[in-house]
């Protein structure tokens, strides 16, 4: 089923796959023309760098350098999985996957597909499958809207997880989240025993070792805010609620405290308002105890992005 995707990737060409977060779009991370094609495809700006793919922990040799135990133990634990870890770059490492910082991002998804396409095609640099600036796709039909009907796709209904990875740089101490995803830093922490740190906010120093954090991410067309302690209900605004009930309606979409269910459903969500016409998505702001579920956290980022 993936002979064609193959041929395409070693080729050069860029690919789409499912991976257990989102849509990746995929190109051969040893081919700069390939890697190019990313770029353009998305209409991603240059200064932010790609993460690569892998089907097992050798091919990370190819990629990193000062392979730490420390890193071992995160890759153990939890490799094949939605954790990205940042390394010191071996110097053949492409400028163009890296943006021309001296580290590298590598990653091990963990949807047999994936895995699959990339043992047989080789390790892959996969930015999510959206154009630049839109919501990540965790279906095909979300990669088709963005770059066509026919581009070519491994279809396998929707992601898993339905938000990207977290990206954890371990290339030196303290290690710091740059992205929070389905994995805490808890999580790390109780691998690892040392203190993990994430910046919430945009600091110079994240944007300046993590590009991708500066830019707009995550926009529907929709106006999307937190919803107000008393709010002014309009049919024209999407509601989205974990905890809270407001009134019946085809407009609010309760999760009741299913935060794995909204986080699956997000970027869905917010592609179907702009489809539906609504002109605001208005969600419900999280409590600082529901914030220590990783997911909630994942979400809180991608919201906010959004909000801009
Ligand atoms: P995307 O694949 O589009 O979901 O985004 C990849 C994220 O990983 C972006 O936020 C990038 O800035 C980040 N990233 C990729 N490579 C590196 C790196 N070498 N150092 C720091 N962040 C990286
Ligand atoms: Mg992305």
């Amino acid at each position: 089923m993936l002979d064609r995707f193959i041929t395409l990737l070693k080729k050069g060409e860029v690919v789409a796959f499912p991976t257990e977060t989102v849509y990746g779009l995929g190109a051969d991370a040893q081919n700069p023309d390939a890697i190019k094609k990313v770029f353009e495809t998305k209409g991603r700006p240059s200064d932010n760098p790609l993460i690569v793919h892998v089907s097992d922990q050798k091919q990370v040799k190819q990629f990193a350098t000062n392979i730490s135990e420390d890193a071992r133990k995160l890759m153990d634990t939890f490799w094949p999985g939605p954790l990205t870890l940042i390394f010191k770059k071996k110097p053949e490492v492409l400028d163009l996957i890296t943006a021309g910082l001296d580290t590298v991002a590598l990653r091990w998804p963990k949807h047999p597909l994936s895995q699959e396409l990339i043992a047989l095609a080789g390790p892959l640099v996969a930015p999510s499958a959206n154009s630049s600036g839109k919501p990540s796709p965790t279906k095909a039909e979300h990669v088709k809207e963005d770059f066509g009907k026919d581009f070519p796709v491994v279809e396998a209904g929707e992601t898993a997880i339905g938000l990207e990875s977290t990206v954890l740089d371990i290339s030196s101490e303290p290690y710091t989240i740059y992205r929070p995803g389905a994995i805490s830093a808890q999580e790390i922490a109780n691998i690892i025993h040392k203190n993990v740190e994430y910046k919430s906010t945009k600091s110079q120093e994240t944007t300046a070792k993590s590009p991708g954090t500066k830019y707009t991410h995550y926009t529907p067309d929709a106006s999307v805010q937190w919803l107000k302690e008393n709010p002014h209900i309009a049919d024209n605004t999407l509601y989205l609620l974990h905890s809270r009930t407001i009134s019946d309606g085809k407009n609010m979409i309760q999760y009741e405290g299913n935060f794995n269910k909204m986080a699956h459903e997000l970027y869905d969500r917010f592609r179907q308002a702009d489809h539906l016409g609504y002109t605001a998505i208005a969600i419900e702001p999280f409590s600082d105890d529901q914030y220590d579920n990783p997911i909630v956290q994942a979400l809180q980022n991608r919201i906010s992005k959004a909000i801009g």
